[in-house]
């Protein structure tokens, strides 16, 4: 089964819970992430238009939480997350949630 991550960026708050979860829960050294924020901005594009987001974006460490996915569990990046911009399921469910979504999203999957 394929799965995959949806994330909300829109309303990401750039609290970093997702890369602590992400390092917690695989035990990965200072400076190694399965997750990783990014920053994009602050610009202006226009009058009254700004460029300001954060981005959480997967790593090639992320596993997509195999044990806890095998085990029933959400994927430690998605549990933490309180603002509910993650979201997790089979790469069915998650192109058909990013569909209906409106505001800036991206799905990232795991073929390994
Ligand atoms: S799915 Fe798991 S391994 Fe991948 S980024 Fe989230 S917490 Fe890390
Ligand atoms: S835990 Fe959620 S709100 Fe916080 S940085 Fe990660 S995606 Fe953004």
């Amino acid at each position: 089964m394929e799965y995959g991550l949806l994330i909300h960026f829109e309303w990401c708050t750039g609290c970093h819970a997702c890369e602590v979860a992400c390092r917690n829960e695989h035990d990965f050294p200072i400076g190694k992430y399965g997750i990783k924020l990014t920053e994009q901005g602050p610009w202006q594009y226009g009058k009254n238009d700004w460029e300001w987001d954060y981005v959480p974006i997967t790593t090639n460490l992320c596993d997509m939480c195999k044990d806890r996915i095998d085990a029933g569990e959400k994927p430690a990046c998605v549990h933490h997350c309180m603002a509910e911009v993650m979201d997790f399921g089979t790469k069915e469910e998650i192109l058909k949630k990013s569909a209906e979504l409106k505001g800036k999203c991206m799905v990232l999957f795991n073929n390994k």
